[in-house]
C-alpha cells in the first residue's frame, strides 16, 4: 500500500511542478513517518524514499538506528531546548526554529560537536493561536540575529498552514511565505540562503508547490491515517 501511495503522491508532485512551470527535481518529498512503525519506514525506504520527517525527538532517536544511514532525517516538530543536544549532528535539517534562544542552543551544541546545523525558520503565516512560529513581521529581525551565530546556517523558511478541507484557502499563506523568503534573500545577510521553502502537507501540497514550495511534508498521503489524537 505504501508503495502505491508513494507513486500517487510522486506523480502528483510532478504534475504540480509541471503545471507551475517548475522542474520536478526542485521539490523534495519528505515522508512524514511520525507514529508509524519502523516496518512502514522500511517499506517507504525500499520504494526509494530517503527523506523522512519526524516531530518528536525520542521517536526520531528510536527509529534512526533501525534504518539505513543514508536517510536524511528532518526534525519538523516543535523542539525544546533541552532536547537539542540529542539531535544536533544527526539530522539533516531542523524545520522548526522559532526563537533566538533555541537557535543559540543549537549553535552551542553544534560548536561543541565541531559541526554546523542547517535550520529553517518556522513562520506562523496565518497567525493561528494554536501554532508555533514567528509572525511574518518578526521573521526578518530573527533571521538577522540568528545569522550572527557561529554554527547554524539558515537555509529557508517553513510554515504549517491551517487545517482545511479546501486547499485553495491556504494559497494566500503559501504565497506570503514565498514573498517573505524573497524579501529576506534580497537583504543579502551573511550566512543566510533562502534555498528551502518547506510548506504543504497531504491536504494542500499541490497548491504549495504551485506557490513555490521546495520541500513538501506528506504523512497521511503516504502512510495512511494516523490513529489516535491528531498530531
Ligand atoms: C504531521 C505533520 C505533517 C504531515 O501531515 P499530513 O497531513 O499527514 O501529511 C507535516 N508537517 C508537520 C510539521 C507535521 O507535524
Amino acid at each position: 500500500m505504501i508503495r502505491e501511495n508513494l507513486e500517487t503522491v510522486e506523480k502528483c508532485v510532478k504534475d504540480s511542478c509541471i503545471r507551475a512551470g517548475r522542474r520536478p527535481d526542485e521539490v523534495t518529498l519528505i515522508a512524514v513517518s511520525k507514529t508509524k512503525p519502523v516496518s512502514s519506514l522500511r517499506e517507504a525506504y525500499d520504494a526509494g524514499v530517503r527523506d523522512f520527517g519526524e516531530n518528536k525527538v525520542q521517536e526520531l532517536l528510536d527509529k534512526m538506528p533501525e534504518l539505513p544511514s543514508d536517510i536524511r532525517w528532518h526534525m519538523i516538530g516543535h523542539l525544546q531546548r533541552n532536547k537539542v543536544k540529542y539531535i544536533v549532528g544527526k539530522v539533516a535539517l531542523i524545520h522548526s526554529v522559532d526563537s533566538l534562544r533555541l537557535a543559540e542552543e543549537i549553535s552551542r551544541e553544534a560548536v561543541k560537536k565541531k559541526t554546523s546545523t542547517d535550520i529553517l525558520i518556522e513562520v506562523n503565516v496565518a497567525g493561528e493561536d494554536s501554532k508555533y512560529g514567528v509572525t511574518v513581521e518578526e521573521a526578518p529581525l530573527l533571521v538577522e540575529k540568528i545569522a550572527a551565530l557561529p554554527a547554524v546556517r539558515i537555509r529557508g523558511l517553513m510554515t504549517i498552514a491551517p487545517f482545511t478541507e479546501e486547499p485553495e484557502q491556504n494559497r494566500p499563506y503559501f504565497h506570503k511565505l514565498k514573498q517573505l523568503s524573497v524579501d529576506i534573500e534580497h537583504k543579502n545577510i551573511d550566512n543566510v540562503n533562502m534555498v528551502f521553502l518547506s510548506m504543504g502537507m497531504t491536504g494542500d501540497y499541490s497548491v504549495a508547490i504551485e506557490e513555490g514550495a521546495t520541500c513538501v511534508r506528506v504523512g497521511t498521503g503516504i502512510f495512511g491515517e494516523r490513529c489516535g489524537i491528531k498530531l
